[in-house]
């Protein structure tokens, strides 16, 4: 079969897959999205949810930039949670649990709906090249598909090995085949080449959980949701259910060790710190007693729960004896056995900021494969590689991402810089410039460049022009307020009597203060809308810390040539993670330089060590 040409091929429907496609589309380039089927689209492989800290964030500048993350997740939303409520907003993280179904429904008709975008079923078994150059993809069924860029979003597909307990088999995720012809062809590309792991946990029946018996958690009375175009969730909101493992649950975990794929000697690859098996959890911090489960209902039409917190790859008999120790879990039914995915992934040092490949010309990876875990992570890629893949197409100049500007900067930078020596997932901590990388201004961040680009929408750009108008008619109101210590009492807000005046924005930066007080010096404020204003108060809260953190972020470039001595013991850092001690303890780093290159090292940290040497020397 003959397929048509198009600029842009994008290879898979996971996360990365469905906001490349999407995006490359959205700026005009004709593009096909490649997948086995048609069923794959949106598949959340493993928990129900999207966002949560640092993942909240980029889920919204992916939606800044019109990406489709955010809004599809706001239509499968069956609970909202603003993590971090009682922190700043620099470090609150929007979450949603998604009903799976609705999200894949959604998430196929985004893609069905985008002009310029088809989407072709098949499994990719090579790459079509011309010298260097990528110039389509070839299909099981013999046919090809010429492209000017394609982009590789294969997750954990890449000759990906399924275990549970001590059978394993191949597998590209529960119920789907691995990727073998085409990781073959990525190996004669000479590109760098690695191991990871991830796990999942059972599946359990619902109908078999003793409810009755468990600590109940709802959602937000005030969700907040991910899509600056969303108003409120569209679907029914459910609770979850809360549990712990106990004494009896680890013994029979201790017992069987030996018979873990992850601890019996079956898998090689390096797994998510940050996402530990139960295996794991009950290993390394042996001195706790139990550990907190949260039962997520998969849907609003399904009886299936999802066990967040409990990911194994424990045989199948050992996973039911420790689940029914759980209160409220006795009578237990599993639906599906936990398991754990072993897989190829590229080093991403052989990238470059536009996640494509030095190596082969128009050829562009996102996602899992780049060494990353996450679904936010993936969609954050996919709409790099995507809008740069286009670019690239259609001779546009690239679209890329700084540190200065993004979540997904902070990303690209790290990845491709720093490379992984385990899964990467994202954290506020990452970002120098976390002060003023928030979710509540991703948009104010990142929408003028998606315009400038052109991958947004008419009604982004309306909805976002007349946002901007509003704030910036309310933000020269406030400055251009001048309030006495008198005049502030008579609006009930107590300051010293120190005779200074001050602006609305400086007085909007007190504690207490919002911007309803000011109404009375200010009628001009009184008809904003309640999204204006908290945006002036978030504003004004951060405006001094902004600049300090500039400060301390340039001290910080200032002193990368600082030399770290010799012996210097990292470990006796108070406020430095366990984490980064020990590897830091490995890569003994000369100096500061060499220090913020280590995988995972945070500017606070660095901060910190600066501050031991400055102090010791
Ligand atoms: P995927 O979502 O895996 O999508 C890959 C797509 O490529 C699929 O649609 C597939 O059909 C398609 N594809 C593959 N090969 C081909 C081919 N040759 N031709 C055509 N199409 C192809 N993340 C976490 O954050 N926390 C966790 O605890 C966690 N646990 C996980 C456990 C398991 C068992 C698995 C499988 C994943 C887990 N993840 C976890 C990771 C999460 O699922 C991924 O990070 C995310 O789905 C990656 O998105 P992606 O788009 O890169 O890949």
């Amino acid at each position: 079969m003959k397929h048509q040409g198009y600029d842009v091929v994008v290879i898979g429907g996971g996360h990365a897959g469905a906001d490349a496609a999407h995006a490359a589309a959205r700026t005009g380039a004709k593009t096909a999205l490649v997948t086995m089927r048609e069923s794959d689209i949106g598949v959340m492989s493993c928990n129900p949810a999207i966002g949560g800290l640092g993942k909240g964030h980029l889920v919204r500048e992916i939606d800044a930039l019109d990406g489709v993350m955010g809004r599809v997740a706001d239509r499968a939303g069956i609970q909202f949670r603003l993590l971090n409520r009682r922190k700043g907003p620099a470090v609150q993280g929007p979450r949603a649990q998604a009903d799976r179904a609705l999200y894949r429904t959604h998430m196929l008709a985004e893609i069905k709906s985008q002009p310029n975008l088809d989407i072709v079923l098949g499994e990719v078994v090579d790459l079509e090249m011309q010298s260097a150059r990528v110039t389509g993809v070839s299909l099981a069924d013999g046919s090809v598909v010429a492209a000017k860029a394609v982009v590789l979003t294969t997750g954990t597909f890449l000759r990906g090995v399924i275990h549970i307990g001590d059978e394993r088999r191949s597998g590209g995720r529960m119920g789907d085949r691995a990727s073998e012809r085409l990781a073959s062809r990525i190996d004669d590309l000479g590109l760098p080449l690695g191991r990871l792991k991830t796990g999942t946990p059972p599946r359990l029946d619902g109908r078999t959980i003793d409810w009755t018996r468990l600590e109940s958690q709802p959602g937000d009375d005030d969700p907040v949701l991910f899509s600056f175009l969303s108003d409120s969730p569209r679907a029914r909101q459910v609770a979850c259910g809360i549990t712990h493992t106990n004494a009896r649950t680890h013994e029979i975990i201790t017992e069987n060790l030996h018979r873990s794929a992850m601890y019996g000697g079956h898998i090689n690859g390096v797994g998510p710190r940050y996402c530990p098996s139960i295996e794991d959890k009950v290993v390394r911090f042996a001195e706790k007693e139990s550990h907190q489960i949260f039962l997520e209902p998969e849907g609003l039409d399904t009886h299936i729960i999802y066990p967040n917190g409990i990911s194994t790859s424990l045989p199948v008999d050992v996973q039911a004896e420790y689940v029914r120790t759980i209160v409220g879990l006795e009578a237990v039914e599993i639906e599906q056995p936990g398991y754990a995915i072993e897989y190829d992934y590229v080093d991403p040092r052989a990238l470059d900021l536009r996640l494509a490949v030095g190596a082969c010309d128009g050829l562009f990876l996102a996602g899992q494969i780049n060494g990353t875990t996450g679904y936010e992570e993936a969609a954050a890629q996919g709409l790099v590689a995507g809008l740069n893949a286009a670019a690239s197409a259609m001779g546009r100049d690239p679209v890329t991402f700084s540190r200065a500007d993004s979540y997904i900067g902070v990303m690209v930078d790290d990845l491709t810089t720093r490379g992984v020596s385990e899964p990467y997932r994202m954290f506020t901590s990452r970002a120098e410039f976390r002060l003023s990388l928030r979710a509540d201004n991703a948009d104010q961040r990142l929408t003028p460049k998606g315009i400038e680009v052109g991958c947004v929408g008419a009604e982004r750009r309306e909805t976002f022009g007349r946002k901007m108008e509003s704030l910036n008619a309310a933000r020269d109101v406030l400055e251009a307020l001048s309030l006495t210590p008198k005049d502030l009492k008579a609006l009930g807000i107590e300051v010293n009597a120190d005779g200074t005046r001050r602006t609305g924005s400086q007085v909007l930066a007190f504690a207490d203060v919002d911007v309803a007080q000011l109404e009375p010096a200010a009628p001009a404020l009184q008809n904003l809308a309640p999204r204006i204003r908290q945006q002036l108060k978030y504003d004004a809260i951060y405006a001094n810390y902004i600049e300090r953190q500039r400060e301390d972020v340039a001290v910080l470039r200032r002193e990368e040539a600082t030399a770290i001595p010799t012996g210097f013991d990292f470990s006796a850092l108070d406020g430095l993670s366990n984490e980064l001690k020990t590897k830091l303890d490995a890569a003994r780093p000369n100096n500061l330089a060499q220090a913020g290159r280590i995988d995972g090292m945070t500017p606070a940290a660095l901060t910190l060590i600066l501050s031991r040497l400055r102090h010791d020397a």
